[in-house]
């Protein structure tokens, strides 16, 4: 499959990276790796030097400063790049024949290509003043520096961060309280079959957790709930989900109802210019197996700059290997409540499920896989402590096409996951 089709007319000499965070450092570390030695600038509306957000909820409080990417990934973005402003945003963008011009508060800078890797914010609904959100350092400073033993926390949203936070804050001898709107914690992406089984986890560490109610308001002493009940709480987090943070952008680019670039498997908006890549969690990509694979993931966010690199540069085959594929399955990770999740691949909303192993918990761990409807065709594995099934299914998603497994022989476990495929 190549990159793209569509290529800039000219290789860009020139190239603005807007957001230091994972995505635009990978990506200005892939330039150089791919060989590009024009001037490369970074801007980044944070002070900080880019660092990783995944710790920022596991470690809220037991890492009290941010894990550096440059330590994690060894790539230093601020070495690699030629004109780095930190605590500069981007604020608007005009989009010209073969180049662009960013609009800073410090004025407009001008290069012959764009990377747009301003990543995601977290939402915070109307009227909700007196909740934080966990997005960044600061964020992450702020609710540390309240969350000691004896407050009385309530988190509303059981979803990825939402359950972290309330595992590590339970651990810590805080008093937490999780609200969720749908039926099951991580409903949403992962349906409420499967969210059901986490619901006992939360009993487990010592968390009360209400699903199926809404809140109805955020005030100082706590939240009011949608059926009439109220809980008190010293500290309120909103957990309810991120947007991307392309608000800059304006009507440069076409964005999706939910602010996200729609882009080709070159990284190239798809109705937008050529020398312009969206990476990270601003971008959906149409992925030839999994279809429209949104944003929103730490491992989307690292491997996706080096193909959008390769496709803007036209520096060729991605590998010396030519079965290599340019298509990142889509992988998403989670430590919450004592237990260790792993998915590959992208769920649709009808897919049927199909559990390998005892969902209730066990020595073992399970899995759950999803199948294309009334179809043998695998289009995601979730793997709940059963590390065992992480290699096999990440092979699997590694073919140019979705695997077919039977799915009887993949429900059970005396049957390694791999033995389950149909040739
Ligand atoms: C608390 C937390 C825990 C997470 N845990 C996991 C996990 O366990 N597993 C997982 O798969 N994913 C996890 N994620 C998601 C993962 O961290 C993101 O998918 C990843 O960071 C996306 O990288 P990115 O570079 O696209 O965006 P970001 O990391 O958001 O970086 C974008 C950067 O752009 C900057 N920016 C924004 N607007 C502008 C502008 N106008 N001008 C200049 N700069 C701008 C921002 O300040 C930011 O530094 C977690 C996220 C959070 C917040």
């Amino acid at each position: 499959m190549p990159p793209s089709p569509r290529m800039p007319s000219r290789p860009p000499r020139s190239v603005v990276v807007v957001g230091a965070g994972l995505a635009g450092t990978r990506t200005i570390a892939a330039l150089r790796e791919q060989g590009f030695d024009g001037v490369v600038t970074l801007l980044g509306a944070e002070p900080d030097a880019p660092y990783d957000r995944p710790p920022l909820s596991k470690h809220l409080l037991d890492r009290p400063t941010p894990t550096l990417l440059r330590d994690e990934l060894g790539a230093d973005a601020l070495a690699l790049a030629d004109d780095v402003r930190l605590g500069t945003a981007a604020r608007g963008l005009r989009v010209l024949p073969g180049a662009v011009e960013v609009l800073t508060d410090d004025g407009a800078l001008t290069a012959d290509a764009l990377v747009v890797a301003s990543g995601s914010h977290a939402l915070r609904p109307a009227g909700w003043q007196d909740a934080h959100v966990l997005h960044t350092a600061s964020d992450a400073a702020r609710l540390r520096a309240l969350l000691v033993p004896g407050v009385r926390l309530v988190v509303v949203g059981a979803g990825w961060i939402g359950a972290e936070v309330a595992g590590v804050a339970a651990a810590a001898g805080i008093h937490v309280e999780v609200v969720e709107a749908l039926p099951a914690p991580l409903a949403g992406p992962l349906g409420v079959a499967v969210g059901a089984a986490f619901a006992p986890w939360y009993a487990d560490a010592g968390v009360t957790l209400h699903t199926g109610v809404q809140v109805a308001r955020v005030h100082p002493g706590g939240v009011d709930l949608a059926d009439g009940r109220s809980i008190a709480a010293d500290v309120v987090l909103a957990a309810v989900g991120a947007r991307p943070a392309t608000g800059w952008l304006g009507d440069a680019l076409p964005l999706e109802p939910d602010g996200a670039v729609r882009v080709d498997a070159g990284y190239a908006p798809e109705e937008g210019p050529a020398h312009v890549r969206a990476v990270g969690d601003v971008a959906r990509r149409r992925s030839p197996r999994h279809g429209l694979v949104p944003g929103g993931h730490w491992d989307g966010a690292l491997r996706g700059p080096d193909v959008a690199v390769r496709a803007l540069l036209g520096t060729g085959a991605p590998t010396a290997d030519p079965d290599a594929l340019d298509d990142p399955a889509p992988y998403v990770f989670s430590t919450q409540l004592g237990h260790d999740l792993a998915m590959f691949g992208h769920r649709g909303p009808y897919d049927d499920l199909v559990l390998r192993g005892d969902a209730a918990g066990g020595p073992d761990g399970w899995s759950a896989l999803w199948f294309a409807p009334g179809s043998d065709v695998l289009t995601a594995v979730l793997t709940v402590d059963r590390p065992r099934d992480v290699g096999a299914a990440r092979r699997l998603f590694a073919g140019r096409t979705l695997p077919r497994l039977d799915p009887a022989r993949a429900a059970d476990t005396d049957v390694p996951l791999r033995g389950a495929v149909r040739s």
